[in-house]
């Protein structure tokens, strides 16, 4: 693990942790979970001497009420301080695996099953910053499909062909972002569904030869296809300058990935990853965001997220 992380006051200092967090929730100043009041007029700092005020409490002259960052939020409830949840997120967020929750455990001494909590909690933030339709005018979105499951023959479970296999599909916007789905079977209706509330349907749709996208291929501004499996795996372009290597290249280091880090996943568990894939890819450093600008924004997104251990049992 690298040296300066253990040199951030954020990762050591419980009130600097609060801060920072403060700053990433509320870029424009406190606002109140109970009433959504954003009046900086209207609201209060409570400092003091006294040891019975929490630090970093706030108090709202709109409802009375009283409040701090956490209030509201999956923080406030797990009890694992946020300097923890900060290096969680960092060593969630560096580097291109991810961290497995075994990993977290033992760095930053706490019992496993908090360590997998977080990292669900984390997993779940990931998934809001991700919105609006992807493609347009212009630009091209690769769809395909793939199976992903245990090919350990040794392994509990292990049940030969794709039948058994988890479906994922995946858009790819060549250079930009990347969303993948877990689907039980990967259809004509299941990869319809998934292209038409994602993506806008003037982009241009580049797909293998499979008859999953001939008819949804209809619904877009154009549909180009690839051979399928041509030169197993090598780059390819067809002559109008389609392809499928984006989102090729995105399965390939999901698995890859998936393997590195966390061995196998259960199917149950499949979206959780491919979310975190997902957001790890379109916040990578080839866009110019940096590991703690990813760190920054996967604690953004756990806010309003009022979870509490007992709805994940
Ligand atoms: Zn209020």
């Amino acid at each position: 693990m690298a040296k300066a992380l253990f040199q951030n006051t954020i990762f050591q200092d419980e009130d600097k942790a609060r801060k920072a967090l403060e700053a990433v929730r509320w870029p424009d100043g406190p606002i109140c979970p109970h009433c959504g009041n954003s009046d900086q007029e209207k609201i209060a700092k409570i400092e003091g001497k006294k040891h019975t005020h929490r630090p970093g409490l706030h108090y709202c002259n709109e409802c009375k009420g009283q409040f701090t960052v956490t209030v509201g939020t999956v923080f406030e409830r797990s009890k694992v301080p946020l300097t923890k949840w900060w290096m969680a997120a960092h060593l969630f967020n560096s580097g291109k695996n991810g961290v497995s929750a075994h990993e977290i455990h033992r760095s930053l001494g706490i019992t496993y099953k908090t360590a997998w909590f977080m990292m669900h909690r984390l997993r779940e933030a990931m998934s809001d910053t991700n919105a609006g339709p992807m493609g347009g005018e212009g630009q091209s979105i690769q769809a395909d499909e793939t199976y992903y499951g245990n090919s350990s023959k040794r392994s509990k479970g292990y049940r030969k062909g794709h039948r058994h296999k988890a479906g994922v599909v995946a858009l790819v916007e060549p250079k930009g972002r990347a969303r993948a789905f877990h689907v039980k079977t990967a259809t004509a209706e299941t990869v319809r569904n998934i292209l038409v509330t994602n993506a806008h349907r003037t982009s241009e749709l580049h797909t293998d030869e499979s008859r999953l996208y001939v008819n949804v291929g209809g619904e877009f501004a154009a549909h180009k296809t690839v051979q399928h499996g041509w030169n197993q795996g090598g780059h390819y372009v067809g002559k109008d300058g389609q392809t499928t290597n984006a989102v090729e290249n995105f399965f390939g280091n999901f698995k890859r990935s998936m393997k590195g880090t966390y061995r196998f996943c259960s199917e149950q568990h499949l979206q959780r990853y491919l979310t975190e894939f997902e957001f790890r890819h379109n916040n990578r450093s080839g866009l110019g965001i940096t590991d703690g600008e990813r760190t920054a924004l996967a604690m953004k997104g756990i806010e309003g997220k009022r979870l509490t251990y007992r709805t994940t049992r």
